[in-house]
This record gives structure tokens, C-alpha cells and sequence, in this order.
């Protein structure tokens, strides 16, 4: 996010201010002190989402299926009615990533196609989507939400290896990036996830669901992820990633044990209980779906930033071949051809991805960057800012517009740009030399100078590493 110094001090004074408010905690019932408002935490939900929803390598943008959409959201607000906020806004997603995963925030409720399709029934899904939505109802999650925006970095620096494409631009970014950066893991503690599968059970017999099946979505979700891990060839250098997916969502038999202790009130069952056959004929779609994503998208994905092109683009290309209606697989081919520094069919494969969503934000992007490597930058610096204002944390978007306005000499913008990309990935390898030119034009000698300075720290060699010496040395010249 671009004013992210700017909302952590909001939020911070915003503490400061509301530090002494009191409230009835919707799910206890009990006085206690409040640090966000009901409109502050709408108001967090809602510059969080697109975020979380596009960020890192585990983003993706909303999976679209209108009926399944409609389905689930049917139950979602059937959740929602009997919820201790059912005041609350609430819309609901299916999120295009292959990690198991389910969150929500205020306003929103999200499940990825990683998980669901590895539930079995509407009471398995009616009772992660409950746990999830107890999480916001007992207010955990504004106090989550708040920290995570408080202490996060900005930019999401993750996932922009392919899109920083052709040019070696942003490796040293991506080197840095965090793997599991973006994925959205807000973290709660141990009572509150006790409360949170309390709830979680408490909607799920309102409605009529058997509770029985909160343990078998637990079971679902743990070898969704064990399953995931392992495909994703991941070993143990990557504790930190598997850990923050197993604690959000704890497995231990403990509580397990806790879930199945608790006691449904009475009530009637809907049909047998768990709404299976309804479930997984709703869900066949979507799970041959996964299939394709985690064979050609998943693998082509991986390949790609292990540098081994070739291959991942056989990979993709296969996958369209059999799967031409997926923007994800046309875009990851355009990065590809970037890469290779084949700008007009990269371009040719961003606009077939847009074609068939023109709301797919990876691929605006990429149109963004093939039009500035054409040179064409009146027409990337539109591309690149629509690509933001889809997604506001968008790290090379931000770099791409300011290498834009850098080039259409107008160099405050391109500071805007490139300031806080700089910020996210200090290491980049180029960025320093733009920005120390772009202050340059813009009449601030000391802070050119201390770019080019930083240029020659990070990357001497490069062709912006030449030309930020020539310029230090020449300014050096000038300040004496
Ligand atoms: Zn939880």
C-alpha cells in the first residue's frame, strides 16, 4: 500500500483515541475495551481485501463460477442470520490459489479453492466458513486485522519475479521475498481458535448440520495441507511457511477432542445433516478445475522461477491446450515470453487472459509492463495504474509506473513510484539509479546523490550501476 507509513500512524492514533471506549462483545456478552470501532474495522476489511485477495504467489484473484458462487453464498448467509453480527456487511469469495486456506476479516469471507475442494459436504464447509465468520463476530479479527497492517511491510514483494520479466529487474526483490508473504494468515490465539470452532459448531446445528462433521473438515484441511506441502516440494528450509499454515489452523488432537466434546443443542437435522450429495455435485466443477491449476498452472509456476523456461512453458502451453479458458494460464504464458523478451506475444497472451476476464489483475499488469518494454509508456503507466488500483500493494506495478513516468520525464511521479517500491525491495537491482536520476530532475542534488551511492552498494555492475557512478562522481564534483 502506498500510504502504509501513513495508515499504521492512523491506526496507531486511532489506538491512542480509542483506548478508553468500552462495548458489549458481541459473543460474550461482556463489557470490554474496544480498540477499533464497527466502521473502523468495516473501513480495515475494505483496504485489506484487495490485497489479500490478489497478494504474493498464493493470491489469484477471485475464482469465478456464478453458480457455485451463488450456491455457497446462499450458505454463507444462512451462517451470517444466525451469527452473533448479522448487522455486519458480508460478502463471500472463492479465492484462485491452490493453498488450503479460509479467512475472514469485516466485511468479508473467503475460502480457497484449495480448500474447498477438499471438503466433502455443506456441513464440513458450513462449519469452517463458521468458524471463520466466529472469528469476526467475537471480534478477533479486527485485533489481527490491525496488527498485521500495523507491522506489514507494504508492498507485497513476493510473486513479482515473472512480472519484473526480461531485464533482471527485481530478482535480488523476489530473493528477499518471503515465501508465504501474502497468503493470508492472520493469527490468533489459542483461546480465540477454541472460540472461534466453539462458534463454528454453534452455527453449524442452528442450521441443522450434524456436528460430527467439524472434525471431519479438520481431518479434510490437515491433509489438504499435508498434501499441499509435499506437492509443493517443499522441505524443511520451509518450516516458517508450514507452521504459519498448521497454527492458523491448529490440528492438534487436543482439539480435536474439544470439538467433539461439545455438545449440539437440539434441534432439528436439515435432510441427513451434512448436505454431501448436494455438496459434491455443486463442487465436481471446481475440483476438476484444481486438478488442471495444480498440474499445468502450479507446476508451469514453479518451473518458471527456477528459471527453466523451456520447460515451464511446454507445461503452460499443454495446460492451455487443454484448458483454453483459464486467464491464470494465459497470463503465466505472457510472463514467460517476457521473460524471453518477446514483448508483442506477451502482450498477445495478456490480452486473451483479459479477454475472457477483463478483471483479471496479473494480466493488466503484464500488459502494463510488455507496453513499457515497447516502449509504448503512455499506454503502460494507464495499464499499470488501473493494475494498482485493483491492487494497491501491487510491488511491480509500482516499479513499472515509475519507470514510466521516469521516461515521460515527469519525475515526482515516478519518486511516488519508485520511493516505496525501493522501500519493499531495497535491493533491487536498477531501482536506486532511477530514483537517484529522478530526484536529479526534480532539483534535489543531496538525495540523487545518496541514491546513486546506494545503486553502486547494491548492483556496481549493471548498466545502472555505470551510470550511477558517472553521475556520483559528477555530482561529487558539483557539491565540492
Ligand atoms: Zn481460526
Amino acid at each position: 500500500m502506498l500510504n502504509n507509513k501513513i495508515s499504521a500512524l492512523t491506526i496507531v492514533t486511532l489506538f491512542l483515541l480509542l483506548l478508553s471506549s468500552c462495548a458489549v462483545n458481541p459473543v460474550t456478552g461482556k463489557q470490554e475495551l474496544m480498540l477499533v470501532s464497527e466502521a473502523d474495522e468495516i473501513k480495515m476489511g475494505r483496504e485489506f481485501y484487495p490485497n489479500a485477495i490478489w497478494g504474493g504467489d498464493f493470491g489469484g484473484g477471485e475464482y469465478r463460477d456464478p453458480r457455485l458462487k451463488a450456491y455457497l453464498k446462499g450458505l454463507v448467509m444462512d451462517i451470517h442470520g444466525v451469527s452473533h453480527r448479522p448487522g455486519l456487511p458480508v460478502k463471500f469469495a472463492i479465492q484462485n490459489s491452490s493453498v488450503p486456506n479460509a479467512w475472514a476479516i469485516p466485511g468479508y469471507v473467503v475460502i480457497t479453492r484449495g480448500l474447498l475442494t477438499a471438503l466433502q459436504s455443506e456441513a464440513e464447509f458450513v462449519f469452517v466458513m463458521g468458524h471463520e465468520m466466529g472469528h469476526v463476530s467475537a471480534r478477533h479479527s479486527a485485533g489481527a486485522l490491525s496488527k498485521k497492517q500495523a507491522t506489514s511491510a507494504g508492498l507485497s514483494i513476493v510473486g513479482i519475479a515473472l512480472a519484473a520479466a526480461g531485464s533482471g529487474y527485481a530478482d535480488t526483490a523476489v530473493k528477499a521475498g518471503e515465501l508465504g508473504a501474502g497468503l493470508v494468515l492472520l493469527k490468533y490465539s489459542r483461546s480465540d481458535e477454541l472460540e472461534a470452532d466453539r462458534l463454528g459448531v454453534e452455527y453449524m446445528t442452528k442450521l441443522g448440520y450434524d456436528p460430527v462433521n467439524a472434525v471431519k473438515a479438520h481431518r479434510n484441511l490437515e491433509g489438504a495441507a499435508d498434501e499441499y506441502l509435499k506437492s509443493s516440494g517443499r522441505g524443511s528450509g520451509n518450516e516458517s511457511f508450514m507452521t504459519d499454515l498448521l497454527s492458523t489452523h491448529p490440528r492438534t488432537s487436543i482439539r480435536l477432542l474439544q470439538i467433539s466434546k461439545l455438545k449440539p443443542s437440539e434441534g432439528r437435522l436439515r435432510g441427513d445433516g451434512t448436505g454431501r450429495k448436494k455438496f459434491l455435485q455443486m463442487t465436481s466443477g471446481i475440483k476438476k478445475a484444481d486438478r488442471a491449476y495444480k498440474d499445468y498452472y502450479d507446476t508451469a509456476y514453479r518451473t518458471a522461477k527456477k528459471d527453466k523456461l523451456n520447460e515451464a512453458s511446454s507445461i503452460i502451453d499443454k495446460g492451455i491446450s487443454i484448458h483454453p479458458d483459464k486467464p491464470p494460464f494465459h497470463t503465466l504464458k505472457g510472463f514467460i515470453l517476457l521473460e524471453e523478451k518477446k514483448y508483442g506475444p506477451a502482450k498477445s497472451a495478456f490480452d486473451r487472459a483479459l479477454s475472457i476476464d477483463a478483471g483479471y489483475q496479473p494480466a493488466i499488469r503484464g500488459r502494463g509492463v510488455s507496453y513499457y518494454y515497447r516502449k509504448n509508456y503512455s499506454y503502460s503507466r494507464g495499464a499499470l495504474k488501473n493494475a494498482i488500483g485493483l491492487y494497491p500493494g501491487d510491488a511491480a506495478a509500482h516499479l513499472y509506473l515509475g519507470l514510466s513516468y521516469y521516461e515521460l520525464r515527469m519525475p515526482r511521479e515516478a519518486l511516488r513510484y519508485l520511493t516505496p517500491y525501493a522501500a519493499a525491495a531495497p535491493k533491487d537491482p536498477v531501482v536506486h539509479y532511477y530514483l537517484g536520476a529522478s530526484h536529479e530532475a526534480a532539483g534535489d542534488t543531496a538525495a540523487a546523490y545518496n541514491e546513486y551511492v546506494r545503486q553502486l552498494n547494491v548492483a556496481p555492475d549493471t548498466r545502472e550501476g555505470r551510470l550511477a557512478k558517472e553521475r556520483a562522481s559528477s555530482l561529487k564534483q558539483g557539491l565540492r
